[in-house]
């Protein structure tokens, strides 16, 4: 397979870093060696994140089919919205923004600050809609699209967390590779690498870049959503369409997606009291950020399962950390 075949743009530092996490390692009992990849911290451009990674491969299609606006959906507290804003300014296109009401959570300023400061600041145009929460196209999306056309511009579709979109995939296809490199120059593998999904194109891509490997169920997905059928189906479909179109060779088995669920939350956006205290435990023991949406969720997944005992005593367990904190500022409620 040639990842070299499709044009990317680096919006990214280069590979993202990794390091150790040997005080959450010990506070969970020393039986698993917890490190971290930080694709929180990937990017110059608004804070970064894993949305940053995909939209690499987006924009250098948007620019060759002559599109001059950025189009997308998301939520109000969107991260990816935010990065859709941040890579637009930095390739000079225009970015149009639809926020539907995915989540309803009491904070005052939950529609100003965070990410939505961010987006705003960064010159997307940003609408909100009465439209609950899904990730498939919605009509408000579309309205959004034929405003662009309208005014005169060309736009670029570009659906919730860059996913379901034929490039979606790429970038964890070329994590995976970014990552072989890095365990050659520290001289071992990870066992497992523990990553949250939701629309599922970051667990799809890693898991057709590891399949180069055989390491494809060594990638342990956390569901976000609370919808783990519909998640598992988005990274069948995705990994399905992204391995075919890099014509690995050997197909995407239901066995190679591991998708663990219960972390949920009472339900998307919305924290559990489990998910504050995740949020608590790494922020307090190695002064990583995580989010009450996402990665507070993975967290949890991740402390959950080491005292499960689901990865064997001596398993070195690399937790991807996928970004999100920006959306803190809009959940101060849940730290009051
Ligand atoms: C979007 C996002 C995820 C989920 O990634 P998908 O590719 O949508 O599965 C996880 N964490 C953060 C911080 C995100 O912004």
């Amino acid at each position: 397979m040639n990842l070299d075949h499709f044009q990317r743009m680096s919006f990214t530092f280069g590979a993202s870093p990794l390091e150790p996490l040997p005080r959450l390692s010990a506070r969970l009992g020393g039986k698993v060696e917890i490190w971290a990849k930080r694709d929180d911290c990937n990017s110059g451009i608004a804070f970064g994140g894993n949305k940053t990674r995909k939209l690499e491969y987006m924009v250098p299609d948007a620019i060759s089919t002559g599109c001059d606006t950025l189009v997308s959906i998301g939520g109000i507290q969107s991260n990816h919205t935010r990065q859709v804003a941040g890579v637009a300014a930095k390739a000079g296109l225009k970015c149009h923004l639809v926020h539907g009401s995915w989540v309803n959570w009491p904070d005052g300023l939950y529609d100003r600050v965070g990410n939505i400061q961010l987006s705003k600041i960064m010159g997307a145009h940003c609408t909100f809609s009465k439209e609950p929460f899904g990730i498939e196209f919605k009509k408000s999306w579309r309205v959004a699209l034929e405003e662009v056309e309208e005014l005169g511009g060309k736009p670029y579709a570009i659906p919730a967390g860059a996913s379901d979109h034929p490039l979606g995939g790429l970038g964890y296809v070329r994590f995976a590779k970014e990552l072989r490199q890095q365990e050659r120059e520290l001289g071992f593998t990870f066992d497992y690498i523990v990553v949250g999904s939701g629309t599922g194109s970051t667990q799809a891509g890693m898991i057709v870049g590891f399949k180069e490997d055989d390491r494809a169920q060594s990638v342990i997905g956390i569901d976000l959503i609370g919808l783990p059928d519909d998640t598992f189906r988005a990274i069948k479909k995705i990994a399905a369409q992204t391995a075919e179109m890099l014509n690995l060779g050997s197909p995407i088995l239901d066995e190679d997606i591991v998708l663990k669920h219960g972390y949920a939350g009472p339900q998307y956006g919305i924290p559990s009291d489990a998910t504050i205290e995740a949020i608590h435990v790494a922020g307090s023991l190695e002064g990583m950020i995580t989010d009450p949406v996402y990665e507070g969720k993975s967290m949890h997944g991740l402390i959950d399962l080491v005292n499960k005992d689901y990865f064997e005593t001596g398993s070195k367990v690399l937790y991807v950390h996928l970004g999100g904190a920006p959306a803190l500022n809009g959940y101060s409620y849940a730290f009051r």
